[in-house]
């Protein structure tokens, strides 16, 4: 909810002078916990549709209509949103990309539940919410482009790949400490199709590093990666996928429990946790179709299908 590496880059890249003294102190501090408001119910993928209306009236927009989706909502204090300036343009030009604060009159938060019975979701709000025309960040109308650009930044996923070899890491010290009771063996210690599996995970865990790596070495070079982050999203949420089905594997039917009370639960039941959650890892961001489509277009060159 920090949001640094996205709102904090696309702030860097587009923000003023004022919106970069008033933002990015707070969040490197901690201070300020931030959700995104795009989508819309009618606006997922082509996001440019959207409706969420903001008319200016003297120095202020005033803000009508609902995001969906909108993780952490009911915990953050800041939102940055893609609101319709101009609906007589064509649908990408009149877009503007503002910020708010939560807690001001007339955004109300109603949370969503997941299958895996966690509650990070929200439904959105906005009723005559007023928000100073001067938190509006890149040009009034062109907001489109600055909110692709925090796409390209919250899409490069830089640190998941520390973080999945980490997992790894963790799952074999795990199973190489647990003994069947009746062979003595560890499961890693039988050769079978699940080890093999651990092992394609663990050559996927550099493939991610790299991506990364070349991620990384874009934005130091004041680089925004476009189908390069879009490869990273691809691959590094798809990973999350394989890994969780391999671990749940490589634990049996044990690893498909949640309890954590019990004494059965491996590691804290986080691997079938992983198995709920990792699924709209794919959804969250844009899908894997649409970067599929961002990298055939922008990266291989292909026409528009
Ligand atoms: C975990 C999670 C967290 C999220 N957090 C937020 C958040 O904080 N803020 C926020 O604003 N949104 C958030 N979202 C919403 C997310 O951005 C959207 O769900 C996503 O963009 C897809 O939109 P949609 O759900 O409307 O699906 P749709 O756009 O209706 O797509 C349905 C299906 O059609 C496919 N499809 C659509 N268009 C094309 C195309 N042109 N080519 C090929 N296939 C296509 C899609 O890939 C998908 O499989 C979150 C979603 C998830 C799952």
């Amino acid at each position: 909810m920090l949001r640094v590496p996205d709102v904090g880059s696309t702030i860097m890249v587009h923000g003023t002078a004022e919106q970069k003294a008033e933002f990015l102190l707070p969040m490197v501090r901690g201070e300020s916990r931030w959700c995104q408001g795009y989508s819309e119910p009618g606006s997922g993928s082509d996001l440019a549709s959207l409706q969420t209306r903001a008319i200016r009236d003297g120095d202020d927009f005033v803000v009508n209509g609902q995001k969906i989706w909108t993780s952490g909502a009911h915990l953050a204090n800041m939102i940055f949103m893609l609101v319709r300036t101009d609906p007589e343009a064509p649908k990408h030009r009149g877009i503007t990309y503002l910020l708010s604060p939560m807690n001001v009159p007339g955004i109300e938060v109603r949370p969503l539940v997941q299958m895996s019975d966690a509650r990070g979701f929200n439904e959105t709000f906005f009723e005559d919410v007023r928000i100073p025309v001067k938190n509006a960040v890149g040009e009034i109308n062109r907001g489109w482009y600055v909110g692709a650009t925090h796409l390209d930044f919250e899409r490069s996923s830089i640190g998941s790949a520390v973080g999945q070899r980490k997992m790894l890491d963790t799952l074999k010290a795990y199973l190489l400490k647990e003994r069947d009771s009746k062979s003595g063996k560890t499961r890693l210690g039988q050769v079978d199709a699940p080890r093999l599996e651990f092992v394609d995970r663990y050559i996927e865990a550099t493939v991610a590093k790299t991506l990364s790596q070349r991620v990384i070495s874009m934005q130091a070079r004041g680089l925004i990666p476009n189908y390069e982050a879009s490869m990273t999203k691809v691959f590094s949420t798809e990973f999350n996928q394989r890994i969780a089905r391999t671990s749940t594997k490589l634990l049996g039917l044990y690893g498909g429990l949640r309890d954590q009370k019990s004494d059965h639960t491996p590691m804290g039941g986080r691997w079938a946790t992983m198995y709920l959650s990792s699924v709209s890892s794919t959804i969250a961001g844009g899908t894997s179709e649409i970067q599929r489509n961002v990298i055939a277009t922008r990266g291989l060159g292909l026409p528009r299908g």
